[in-house]
């Protein structure tokens, strides 16, 4: 039998896709307005639903990034400022769970 944590937390409608389940991604320089392609939503792996947890990680990169760009920082300045890495920074926009904990 297989557990996964996640089956026993609370789920919400994933942000990226309203639970459509599918990205629309651009295939032209035309961006939507050319060819398009329907992928599996990568934030929810195509279910529609992400744990509460995963959410939460979201909508506080989300925070992170809008508080940096009016701030004027670039990404390399405000991971110096804070003592990460570039990619760390961008994971933690990107709401991916970051090794050792968040640094705010
Ligand atoms: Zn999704």
């Amino acid at each position: 039998m297989t557990v996964t944590y996640t089956e026993s937390q609370p789920k919400v409608t994933c942000p990226s896709c309203q639970g459509r389940r599918v990205q629309v991604i651009a295939t032209s320089p035309l961006g939507l307005l050319g060819p398009t392609r329907r992928l599996p939503c990568v934030t929810c792996d195509g279910t529609g639903k992400i744990t509460m947890e995963f959410l939460q990680r979201i909508l506080h990169g989300r925070y992170v990034r809008a508080h940096r760009i009016k701030a004027g920082r670039s990404v390399e300045d405000e991971a110096l400022r804070l003592g990460i890495k570039p990619r760390e920074l961008t994971d933690l926009e990107n709401g991916l769970p970051i090794e050792g904990g968040l640094p705010l």
